[in-house]
């Protein structure tokens, strides 16, 4: 049996980098994903290949949207239930860096990297909360960082935004635990994505020189993770923050 046979789910950031692997790793368990993101060759090229991948009678569609936007959040939550009839999984995985450190850090890359890393989490949230308690099942994943956890110089602003997202994700889950509906996060330390490789050498070997495994991880490392949060091999877990990041941070 397939761990999400008949389930949807809504990945957001799942045109590319971990949202991508996180897709591909839900329709191989049986789930139909709407896939969300801003640029809409590669969605809709990204919708395309998941689409050829899954079998017959699972969906990939992508939704054009700006996931710190409320409006076109609602609007297009609105559009998924329309046209998969519910949601079951929704990972909050979109996220930016805009980085500089706090005494060059302009008002607008603040505002930004809240509003889409953050902001975006209440938007999607309450979207889906009120059909889930009706369905009186569901499953939330906010994809965090290790950073959220430890810090980083040169990253205030996204620093603060994935710890928020910890709060958040323990707030919700202490608020819908009696809905039979659970909220947690994943927390990853440094993927080989597009993000990671606006690094410098000398930053990859600062960052390798950090982490135990002494290797990057990968996307499908953390769809993994999330795969077992959003299946019911994980029912009874809720409010936890799982860091997958090769040992990096040890609390
Ligand atoms: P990428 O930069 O590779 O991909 C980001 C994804 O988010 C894209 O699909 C992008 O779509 C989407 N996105 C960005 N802004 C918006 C927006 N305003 N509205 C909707 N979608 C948006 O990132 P990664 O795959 O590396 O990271 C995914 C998540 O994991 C992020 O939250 C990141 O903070 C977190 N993370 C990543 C780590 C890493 O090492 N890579 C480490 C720790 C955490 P589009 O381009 O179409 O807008």
């Amino acid at each position: 049996m397939k761990l999400l046979a008949d389930q949807v789910a809504i990945v957001t950031g799942g045109t590319r980098g971990i949202g991508k692997g996180i897709a591909a790793c839900f329709i191989e368990q049986g789930a139909s994903v709407a896939i969300f993101g801003t640029n809409p060759e590669r969605g809709n090229e990204a919708a395309k290949e998941l689409q050829a991948s899954a079998p017959e009678g699972q969906k990939v569609t992508f939704y054009q949207v700006d996931v710190g936007d409320a409006k076109q959040v609602a609007s297009t939550l609105e559009q998924v239930y329309n046209d998969f009839g519910h949601v079951d999984v929704l990972v909050n995985n979109a996220g930016i860096t805009r980085d500089s450190l706090l005494m060059r850090l302009t008002e607008e890359d603040w505002e930004q990297v809240i509003n889409i890393n953050l902001k975006s989490i209440y938007n999607t949230c309450r979207g889906v909360i009120r059909p889930m308690i009706k369905a009186r099942r569901g499953k939330i994943i906010n994809i965090t960082s290790v950073v959220g956890l430890m810090g980083n110089a040169g990253q205030t602003n996204y620093a603060a935004s994935k710890s928020g997202m910890i709060g958040f994700t323990k707030s919700l889950a202490k608020e819908m635990g009696g809905r039979n509906i659970c909220v947690n996060c994943v927390a990853p330390g440094f993927i080989e994505t597009d993000m990671t490789d606006a690094l410098n050498e000398k930053q990859k070997e600062a960052i390798l020189n950090q982490i135990p495994m002494q290797k990057l991880g990968k996307p499908q490392d953390i769809a993994n993770a999330v795969l077992f949060l959003a299946s019911p091999l994980a029912d009874y877990v809720t409010g936890q923050v799982l860091t997958v990041d090769g040992g990096m941070v040890m609390a």
